[in-house]
């Protein structure tokens, strides 16, 4: 897995301020950007990438548990895999 920080380092590595051409190495044209110009664009390219990221946590938090309603137990094994309780899946996910 990437680190998160190796992650905002690669995104901002791609948005390089190229002032011959006034633009983004992403392909961006900033002529648009009057008062802001690139470290606005940057600022919006890394709060869009939060986003996403939030977006994605709370995604993967739904489908976690979605999985953990079916791993429940049944009398000290798990119903959906009878393993024992906490079964693998649960040990896992972690519990909440
Ligand atoms: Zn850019
Ligand atoms: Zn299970």
């Amino acid at each position: 897995m990437t680190e998160p920080g190796q992650v905002l380092t690669d995104l901002l590595a791609a948005h390089t301020y190229l002032p011959q051409f006034m633009r983004c190495s992403c392909g961006d044209d900033l002529w648009d950007h009057p008062k802001g110009g690139h470290p606005a664009h940057v600022a919006l390219v890394v709060e869009q990438h939060t986003q996403g990221q939030t977006a994605r946590v709370v995604e993967l938090e739904a489908a976690a548990t979605r999985v953990r309603a079916l791993h429940t137990r049944d009398g000290g094994y798990c119903k959906a895999c009878d393993r024992r309780c906490p079964c693998p899946t649960i040990a896992a996910l972690g519990t909440l």
